[in-house]
């Protein structure tokens, strides 16, 4: 008899285990509160840059699709100064292997086909905890990949694990053609200024086909926390664009003539950083798993949540094939979850660190990293597997060594 699995959420992740799950002969039922052409005419939701490592996870399920066709983002340019404009340290690192950020309007609908195509059953449904219930009686195992929806709620908050208890940032997302492209190579252009925030542009694939998306994190309370009033497309554009020329000009210099892709090239938001519990107790007794955004969602600081949907769902995936015909208990949920968050909490950890001022000797090495083109890889290499930035990211010590080392090497 074949397996019976339900997946609430057709998302990265949930998209991702249901076609995983297929392909090892699963039955899956997959709900989604929106049609693959609402998605493809709606607004945007990311700037969803993916890694070597999770690109080629998903390269391992044939879901890879649009290589030819994406911008190669093929390292990553660091820029941080002052709010004068002052430059503490800046550094650029090139990548043999390069990252991409495919739209999810284009990415989510056309993995939605492949779903169906290979055998699974996609519901358009908006879960309720009520229908979730019923759900929970006729499948053997529900997963709950609803991202940052509501019925996340069902899923207690993890005080012990979550550092905030609220935004850290107001967060921006602008979808740009005509950007002045950089002169060496497509890179992810990261860019931190003292006291007011981060502005990141990258090269990516879009409705339209190439573009670039500006990722703007102001401080809560600072002179980029300033969305809530703005009423239209071209509003945002302007305010993206007055923003880049007073704090960040020579993001500016590549966008003055930019203009949107789309009227619905925008995004203004915040994200509250959290860890939940990652079993839901349901009224009737069941219990469903919840993957990805769900229980773990972090600042997209450091552009990890698509890449960390993508490892949490080949997590689950190796866990469920390797379970067998056993039963699905909220042990096993729990068990399936720690596995995940034994690589998810380094970067949970890096994350949450970048939104705090740099203490002293980070400082120092991002500082040392401009001259120093090992270390800079070191750093860059975080954001492809946030793990090999520890110990020494948040021990002073360790720091000290690294940079030791790099001195007594000569570099
Ligand atoms: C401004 C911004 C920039 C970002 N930039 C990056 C980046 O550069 N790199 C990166 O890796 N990540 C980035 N992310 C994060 C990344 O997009 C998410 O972490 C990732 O999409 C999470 O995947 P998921 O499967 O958990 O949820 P999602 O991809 O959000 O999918 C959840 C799906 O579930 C559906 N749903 C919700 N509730 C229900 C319900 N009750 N019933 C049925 N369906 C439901 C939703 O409509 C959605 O389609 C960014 C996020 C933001 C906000």
């Amino acid at each position: 008899m074949m397996r019976r699995v339900a997946i609430v959420g057709a998302g990265q992740s949930g998209l991702f285990l249901g076609v995983g799950l297929l392909d090892a002969g699963f039955s899956v039922t997959l709900f989604s509160n929106r049609e693959g052409a609402q998605i493809a005419n709606g607004r945007v939701m990311s700037s969803q840059c993916m890694f070597h490592p999770t690109l080629e996870l998903e390269r391992r399920h044939g879901l890879e699709l649009w290589e030819e066709k994406a911008p190669p983002i093929n390292g990553l340019a660091y820029r941080w100064a002052t709010a004068e404009a002052q430059i503490h340290t800046e550094f650029e690192v090139s990548r043999a292997r390069p990252a991409l950020s495919i739209d999810q309007r284009v990415k989510v609908p056309a993995w939605m086909d492949v779903f169906v195509e290979r055998g699974g059953d996609l519901r358009i449904e908006d879960v309720s905890p009520a229908m979730l219930e019923d759900i929970s009686e006729e499948y053997e195992l529900v997963v709950v990949a609803a991202g940052k929806g509501d019925i996340a709620g069902l899923f207690p908050t993890d005080e012990e694990h979550s550092e905030y208890t609220r935004p850290q940032r107001a967060l921006s997302l602008a979808y740009l053609s005509g950007v002045e492209p950089r002169p060496a190579f497509g890179a992810n252009d990261y860019n931190v200024v003292d006291g007011v925030g981060e502005m990141f542009l990258l090269p990516a694939l879009t409705t339209t086909g190439p573009c670039e998306i500006l990722t703007i994190e102001g401080i809560i309370g600072g002179p980029m926390d300033c969305w809530d009033g703005v009423r239209d497309p071209a509003e945002h554009l302007a305010l993206t664009k007055d923003l880049a020329r007073r704090y960040f000009p020579w993001i500016y210099d590549r966008i003055r003539n930019a203009e949107l892709t789309d009227s619905l090239g925008t995004l203004a938001g915040k994200v509250t950083p959290r860890v939940r519990k990652p079993v839901a107790h349901l009224a009737n007794g069941r219990h469903a798993l919840g993957m990805a955004d769900v229980v773990v969602v972090n600042d997209p600081i450091t552009g990890q949540g698509s890449n960390n949907a993508a490892r949490c769902a080949e997590s689950y995936l190796e866990s469920i094939l390797q379970h067998g015909e056993t039963s699905f208990t909220s042990d096993w949920m729990q068990a399936t979850f720690n596995r995940y968050w034994d690589f998810a909490r380094w970067g949970t950890t890096w994350t949450n660190s970048m939104l705090r001022p740099y203490p002293e000797h980070l400082g120092r090495l991002l500082k040392a990293a401009a001259h120093d083109p090992e270390l800079a890889l070191q750093i860059a290499n975080g954001f492809s597997n946030p793990p090999s930035l520890f110990p020494w990211w948040d021990d002073p010590q360790t720091a000290d060594a690294v940079l030791t080392e790099a001195v007594g090497s000569g570099k």
